[in-house]
């Protein structure tokens, strides 16, 4: 446990508080975030507190200060974590993962790029080519993403839209060798309306303001988004354009170092430039048939999409229905559906396009080659930069689905940390005080089960024959959940006059706090319903780029699946996938928190401090770990490493046991008073032990 730093600064360590209480903890938070001491640890988990200021504590010197040293060496630091992530993975040949967590704005994003940045630094001492060229792709990939899935929102100005998980590979020397991404549920319904004082994803003002005049001229677009529906609302945000036009710079330079070819890169600004003219595009209905206005846009899409004009119309304006006797029938759109047509369209052009970036990034790093019987055991590291829980004025399907995931990563945290650290004390049959903690399970539940969780209800309405209505659907979860303590279904008075009372809202009651959903467009965001007619007009893209992006348009409309995934199930799916993936890593945790929401260097808002503190489970996990031993180990790998340091073990013991070898060991360096002795195992309570071995054992050999 640290205790380097003068106590000026507070504790290093919350484990080493004088008593564990909410108040002393939330004082050494202050004192420490006041001094400019953003990180904390609890054992190995590190507490960041979003400094919003430049801090000078991530250059070359902090680098190597931190570079092969144990956590309790140095100041708590993001560098010191990762580089026990690394060192257990190279010792030990373990797979580790680093878990961010914490709200929008908490610090999480930046702290996956120190991390990262960290790790590219302190590999590859020999700069071997290969191995260079991994590390840049995987730090300019950031640069990429950012562009194409950040946007300005009112709680932080560089927003992460998407999950982000990725697994970077490594060499039995330790180097990097290649990696792969896994994105999560894109916002993608941004890109069609943004909520007030905030922005469309980077990308599109990046090309506005950035393009050169050729560029944007090729595409057919003005150098002003304000002159385009998507951007417009986002043009008067402040600040930004000189940003914009800088970053344009760097992710063109980046997608051309990740590898991207002239054509795909082309395409790329296409695909851009096609989603904001049909942005543009209006429907007018004369009763009988729908006309769109704004046929020159349609033109100008029909040729950067390498696709018939004819074709572009046709889409916009009927679908294709297979009719209950097997014919095929075009049937033309109201207005209404030519506007939902249209926006589901443009959403899942940039959802695809931003999947395919991905994909495309991935095949660049994807370790290729590697023959684990020539090379050694392959190893990984796993970062995730997740976002964190929302709670907005209007919470809708996406907060839903976010807020689901991070029951799902509590559940895990409380999984790792709390429950198997008390479960191996029982194991080991050593005393320990049993800690009580929240356990949400019964959330993950309330929204996962099978037929009876929310998710259930939902896909039954979308899935079923009569069209459900938002509200039908919400009055069927308020009489499955009723008894549930985690539901509730909220009336709202619509009808002032008759006292009409139609259920709207409901409100889930997860672990992080209270949040009313409104019910809104949730069948629709679940169905995420896109007609065929789009998919195959994309699909037969003389733009191979963009053909490739929509492999399902080959389809007929007959062959069409009737009853595809939902939208939640995918996620849920995909969510479920990335905790076992990270269930069997050795896990590290970054715990951020937001202290404040003016985006201020100097305020500390000790209640909304307090309540982050308290539903990331800080708390627990401190008396957790008070309790608890920092490290523990089987007694024949202390033998095998500490052997030597011993007269009566060296070179070997001719006790009764490994136990009993291990307990001389202990004994002969005076630090009987800090261990307990499992079944199975050492425990040692705290690391400074352990390093007093270390050191012994590095002095002779
Ligand atoms: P999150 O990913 O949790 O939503 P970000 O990582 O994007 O949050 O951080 C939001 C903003 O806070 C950043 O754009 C940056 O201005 C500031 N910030 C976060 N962490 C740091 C840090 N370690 N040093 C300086 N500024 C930071
Ligand atoms: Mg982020």
């Amino acid at each position: 446990m640290a205790e380097l730093e003068g106590l000026e600064f507070g504790k290093s360590d919350f484990v080493l508080l004088d008593e564990v209480t909410m108040e002393q903890f939330m004082e050494n938070l202050k004192l420490r975030f006041e001094k400019g001491r953003i990180y904390t640890y609890i054992g190995e988990v590190v507490v960041s507190v979003n400094p919003y200021r430049q801090m000078d504590i991530y250059g070359k010197d902090t680098i190597d200060a931190y570079r092969g040293r144990e956590l309790y060496e140095n100041p708590p630091h993001l560098y010191a974590v990762s580089d026990a992530a690394y060192k257990a993975m190279k010792r030990r040949a373990k797979d580790t993962c680093i878990v961010i967590s914490g709200e929008s704005g908490a610090g999480k994003t930046e702290a996956s790029k120190y991390i990262m940045q960290y790790i590219a630094a302190i590999t590859n001492p020999s700069q071997r080519v290969e191995v260079e060229s991994v590390k840049n792709v995987l730090l300019k990939s950031n640069c990429v993403l950012e562009a194409f899935g950040n946007a300005k929102t009112n709680r932080n100005d560089n927003s992460s839209r998407f999950g982000k998980y990725m697994d970077i590979n490594f060499n039995f020397n330790g180097e990097p060798t290649g990696g792969h991404i896994n994105n999560y549920l894109l916002e993608k319904s941004r890109v069609v309306q943004q909520h007030d004082g905030e922005r469309n994803f980077h990308s599109f003002y990046q090309l506005l303001r950035g393009g050169s005049d050729e560029m944007l001229e090729s595409l057919h677009l003005q150098n002003d988004p304000a002159a385009y529906i998507y951007t417009k609302e986002g043009s008067l945000a402040k600040n930004t354009s000189s940003n914009d036009r800088s970053s344009h710079r760097a992710v063109m330079s980046a997608l051309e170092v990740i590898g991207f070819s002239p054509e795909e890169i082309n395409s790329i600004y296409q695909i851009l430039a096609s989603i904001l003219l049909l942005g543009d595009v209006r429907f007018e209905s004369d009763g009988e048939s729908v006309q769109i206005l704004g046929l020159e846009a349609v033109g100008h899409v029909s040729e950067l999409t390498a696709t018939e004009a004819d074709s572009v119309c046709k889409s916009l304006l009927f679908r294709t229905v297979a009719t209950g006797g097997g014919d095929v029938i075009e049937k033309g759109h109201s207005e209404q559906d030519a506007c939902f047509g249209r926006d589901a369209f443009v959403k899942a052009l940039y959802e695809r396009l931003f999947g395919w970036i991905v994909s495309r990034i991935n095949s660049v790093i994807e370790v290729k080659d590697y023959d684990p019987a020539l090379h050694g055991k392959n190893t990984v590291i796993g970062v995730l930069d997740i976002y964190g829980f929302e709670i907005f004025d209007n919470n809708s399907f996406e907060q839903f689905c976010i807020n689901y995931c991070n029951e799902k990563l509590q559940q895990l945290f409380i999984e790792l940390i709390l429950r198997q650290e008390q479960g191996e004390y029982q194991r080991e049959g050593i005393t320990w005080q049993h800690i009580d903690y929240f356990n949400n399970q019964i959330i993950v539940d309330l929204v996962e089960q099978p037929h009876k969780g929310i998710i259930s209800i939902l896909d039954e309405a979308c899935l079923s024959v009569g069209k459900v209505t938002d509200t039908v659907c919400l009055e069927s979860m308020g009489t499955k959940l009723a008894q549930h303590p985690h539901y509730t279904s909220r009336k709202v008075r619509t009808d002032q006059k008759h006292g009409l009372c139609v259920c709207k809202h409901f409100r889930i009651r997860h672990y992080a706090g209270d949040v009313t959903y409104s019910i809104e467009g949730f069948l629709d965001k679940n169905k995420d319903l896109l007609f065929q007619d789009f998919k195959r007009l994309m699909y037969n893209s003389a733009n191979q780029v963009l053909k490739e992006m929509w492999p399902d348009g080959q389809l007929s409309i007959t062959e069409v699946t009737k009853r595809p995934l939902t939208a939640a199930t995918l996620f849920k799916n995909s969510i479920v996938a990335l905790v076992d993936k990270l269930g069997c890593k050795e896990p590290y945790y970054v715990r951020c928190i937001k202290p404040n929401e003016m985006k201020s260097p100097v305020l500390f808002d000790d209640a909304r401090c307090q309540h982050q503190v308290a539903y990331l489970g800080l708390m627990e996990n401190v008396m957790v770990r008070r309790a608890g031993f920092a490290y523990r180990q089987h007694y024949a790998r202390v033998l095998q490493r500490y052997k030597m340091t011993c007269e009566y073990t060296w070179p070997n013991h001719l006790m009764g046991s490994d136990r009993e070898a291990v307990e001389a060991i202990v004994t002969q360096h005076g630090f009987q008073d800090d261990v307990a002795y499992g079944h199975t195992k050492l425990f040692v309570r705290t690391p400074r032990s352990l390093f007093t071995l270390e050191q012994e054992r590095a002095a002779l050999i």
